[in-house]
């Protein structure tokens, strides 16, 4: 029996600067988390939000699990997030970037940025017209960069991998997977997983795509919303977070989830939730650095067999997170948080004591 999560541990955030440029439209928040482990990085996210508020909170969360995602990766990096709230009014998608890109210039490196939801390499390459702080741009030769997602899929099958064997006993050959959502990361996790064998469930609103997938991948499709509770081994949120709530916990029938959404988990007992209905719920944090690794590769110019290998320890870094969360009682979510906020401390008393 596990015991139930107390206090959440978690960390303020060390800046939260707001922008909002009339000319382009361009209104948003971004959120610096904690600058410990190096410069705060994270992507961009554009969406729709209600008001600032609703974006600022967002941002909050984003950026507070990129603080953790980076440091469980070993990453040189503190967290931080932007999100832009895309225009009421008709907007010039370029000056957009080019105003965001100012913003970031002027925290002069203690912010990176990339890509997110709603945000393309394109956009990146707008942004780079006025910061260097700024990665995701279109890869040049064999440099990593360009589209991170591949390599986010990449790290969700290792870590995928890792999570089956150890609750099933199985390989993913052997298995069911749904995915839901298949946008940048979701599809590329769709072409791994059928090269792997796996049969694939599919949940995604835009037609031709889904159809698409059932074409390339014989994928079965259903509603979002059937997929949250189909007869599978395995659930892959790559669509947006929040996917996992009282609701949703309560009719799944999947014994694995591991997917590339980020903040999965609508409340901070719901990692409890599904280990007591012995659903093992692998750490979104953990299981989609991918990105941010060749992010990180090609913001300090690393190779790309660098990135690879980098990539590819997603799965060891699963692998310990469980043995940590047996040894102690505790659930996976547990395990990676203490893991991540141990590297923080550690290198804050290091720089404290120096
Ligand atoms: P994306 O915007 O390309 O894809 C999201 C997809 O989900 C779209 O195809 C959209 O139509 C679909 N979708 C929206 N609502 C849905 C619903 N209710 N049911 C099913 N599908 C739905 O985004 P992405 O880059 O693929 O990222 C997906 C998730 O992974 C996000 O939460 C993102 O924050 C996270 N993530 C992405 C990366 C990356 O490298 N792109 C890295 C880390 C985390």
């Amino acid at each position: 029996m596990l015991r139930p999560v107390q206090d959440r541990q978690s960390l303020p955030p060390e800046e939260v600067v707001t922008f909002h440029d009339r000319d382009s439209g361009a209104s948003g928040v971004i959120v610096l988390h904690s600058s410990a482990l190096g410069p705060a990085a994270g992507g961009c996210r554009l969406w729709h939000y209600p008001d600032d508020r609703a974006a600022t909170v967002d941002a909050l969360r984003l950026a507070e699990g990129m603080a953790l995602k980076n440091a469980l990766a070993d990453l040189p990096f503190g967290g931080g997030k932007a999100v832009i709230r895309v225009p009421q009014r008709p907007f010039d998608r370029a000056a957009l970037f080019r105003a965001f890109g100012r913003q970031v210039a002027e925290l002069q490196g203690r912010y990176v940025t990339a890509e997110d939801v709603g945000t393309s390499v394109a956009d990146m390459a707008e942004v780079a017209t006025r910061t260097r702080h700024v990665a995701g741009l279109p890869a040049s030769g064999q440099k990593p960069g360009g589209d991170p997602s591949p390599w986010t899929a990449l790290g969700v099958l290792e870590a995928m991998r890792v999570a089956v064997d150890r609750q099933l006993g199985a390989d993913l050959s052997d298995l069911t997977v749904a995915v839901q959502g298949l946008g940048h990361v979701g599809y590329a996790l769709c072409e791994l997983l059928h090269a792997q064998g796996a049969k694939l469930i599919v949940a995604e609103p835009r037609s031709d795509v889904a159809a698409r997938a059932a074409d390339r991948f014989g994928a079965m499709v259903m509603s979002s919303r059937a997929l949250l509770s189909a007869r599978v081994d395995v659930l892959a949120p790559c669509a947006l977070g929040g996917v996992l709530d009282a609701e949703t916990v309560a009719q799944l029938r999947a014994s694995v989830v591991c997917g590339a959404a980020n903040n999965q988990l609508a409340g901070e007992d719901l990692a409890t939730r599904l280990a007591e209905r012995d659903v093992l719920y692998a750490p979104d944090f953990l299981v989609n650095a991918g990105g941010i690794i060749n992010v990180a590769g090609e913001y300090l110019g690393w190779s790309t067999p660098e990135v690879e290998r980098r990539v590819m320890a997603v799965g060891q870094k699963m692998a310990a997170v469980l043995a940590l969360a047996d040894q102690n009682g505790i659930t996976p979510d547990e395990a990676a948080r203490a893991l991540a906020l141990e590297r923080i401390s550690q290198v804050s008393r290091a720089q404290a004591a120096a």
